[in-house]
């Protein structure tokens, strides 16, 4: 996931970030260059850091081009936001809730595995007006066969409307549903199926995690703990499973269905209404889950993988903004095939789609072949955008195509580890923007953006190591280096 980061202040070395736009589009990438270039990056780091001369001449740019006011400002308030998130002081809404019901501090010290596991994922969706109606079918396994320990689902802001096992509607007596879980006191020791029938409200989801609607458009954010807005789960990275996604809505109002993996059928059904089914086959947590559903259009490419895999590229916007989509092409392309010059990687599914809306909370999110942006961080026409603007979007696109391998193959177990796929894959795109522009410059950026951002959080209250011990809200851990790095 890569957040809108604000807009970095114009340095003196602005000169310089022009020059490399020059050289952005010429650049060779071979594995053994890429290895040079990354010893002369390590060099260059330590030189930044013991060079007095260099140092010092940064700090005279930086008096000449001082931070703006404003961007201290935001920092001030997004400080202020995140002290009030781990603050004691309950709010009004969580202070009627029970003990029971306050979100507690987790610890790494606490993780334990699972008690089940899942296997397959079959979701269908309802989309409505007025409500949604979510349907999942889940292959569930415990991890030791003959243990029946209590199976606990979280869920948050769901009206649970029926569920099953092996068939069988569930009596009331033999679960328990709270604000933010769903029990089952006494699951089955083998391998069960479950299947749980909730109904949600996107239209008033103003969160924008789970499922909401805005701009006509149906959108989803999971990571990190969003799916538990939209059905009963283990919502934690490692439960990996298997998914199919039927999505059902209005053709009209919805003409583009959209979920991970491959499209293996649609069709029309009764009513104005037609269904897409996808298929992902590959595991993974359920951050990584997305659906969109609106009036979008796609420009199409292709890409054709050293294994000679042909795969579908689509970018996904409002009709209007087809046009300025052009460079987000380039970039995906070039992303792809830098990640199997330099990293030997190459995309595992037939289908690439990118979708960019104006309302999407993050910057960017990964959903496995499904990757959704905020449309800054797509959209680019010659006339208004500036070679920063480029450069941020061919940074971003390849930051979120890479992390199809680090990140969603190779995933993380618990949130603690969340730094580990952000940081190798943070480390991964700065590479590429090196090898398609100026490493130097891109260098200088990314210290510049340290230096600005991150320098000031690190000496103020919400310090927080790379892995804290503990945490009471997740989102907190996308503050500062995450934040500065992306
Ligand atoms: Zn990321």
């Amino acid at each position: 996931m890569a957040r809108l980061v604000m807009q970095p202040y114009k340095s003196c070395c602005s000169g310089l970030a022009k020059t490399s736009f020059l050289g952005y589009f010429s650049s060779s990438s071979s594995l053994v260059q890429a290895s040079r270039r990354r010893n002369c990056l390590q060099q260059s780091l330590k030189s930044i850091h013991t060079s007095p001369k260099y140092t010092s001449s940064e700090v005279s740019c930086r008096r000449i081009h001082p931070l703006p006011f404003s961007s201290y400002s935001r920092i001030k308030q997004a400080s202020r936001r995140l002290i009030c998130s781990v603050a004691t002081q309950p709010q009004p809404s969580q202070a009627e809730e029970s003990k029971m019901d306050t979100p507690k501090e987790i610890f790494l010290k606490d993780y334990k595995m699972p008690n089940y596991y899942f296997d397959t994922v079959d979701l269908t969706f309802s989309l409505g007006e007025e409500h949604t109606i979510v349907s999942s079918k889940i292959t569930v396994y415990p991890r030791i066969e003959g243990d029946s320990s209590p199976l606990v689902l979280e869920g948050e802001d769901l009206k649970l409307v029926s569920i099953k096992i092996d068939g069988k509607e569930l009596k009331k007596e033999v679960y328990h549903l709270d604000s933010r879980h769903l029990t089952l006191s006494s699951a089955p020791s083998a391998r069960f199926t479950l299947e749980i029938v909730t109904e949600i409200y996107p239209q008033k989801n103003t969160s924008l995690e789970g499922l909401y609607k805005s701009s006509g458009n149906f959108c989803t954010q999971c990571e990190a703990e969003g799916f538990r807005k939209i059905t009963f789960y283990q919502d934690r990275p490692d439960i990996m499973a298997k998914y199919t996604c039927r999505v059902e809505g209005d053709k009209t109002l919805y003409p583009v269905l959209l979920s991970n993996g491959n499209l293996i059928e649609q069709g029309d059904l009764e009513g104005g209404k037609h269904y897409a089914l996808w298929e992902d086959p590959h595991k993974k947590p359920c951050y990584l889950f997305a659906l969109v559903a609106g009036q979008l259009q796609s420009r199409d490419d292709s890409f054709i993988t050293r294994s000679g895999r042909n795969v579908s590229l689509r970018i996904w916007t409002p009709a209007e903004d087809l046009p300025k989509t052009v460079h987000a092409m380039y970039s995906l392309k070039a992303a792809m095939k830098w990640d199997e010059d330099v990293f030997g990687l190459e995309y595992d599914l037939d289908l690439f789609n990118i979708v960019a809306v104006p309302d999407f909370n993050m910057g960017a999110m990964e959903n496995k072949s499904l990757n959704i942006f905020n449309s800054k961080l797509v959209l680019a026409s010659p006339e208004t955008a500036s070679d920063a603007d480029y450069a941020a979007i061919l940074g971003v696109i390849g930051h979120e195509y890479f992390h199809n391998w680090t990140g969603n193959r190779v995933t993380c177990r618990d949130w603690f580890q969340l730094s580990l796929k952000e940081g190798l894959t943070v480390f991964r795109d700065q590479e590429f923007s090196s090898d398609m522009g100026s490493r130097s410059v891109k260098r200088i950026e990314d210290v510049s953006r340290l230096r600005n951002y991150q320098f000031p959080q690190d000496a103020g209250p919400i310090a927080h190591p790379v892995r804290p011990h503990s945490y009471i809200k997740m989102d907190n851990f996308y503050t500062g280096v995450l934040l500065s790095l992306s």
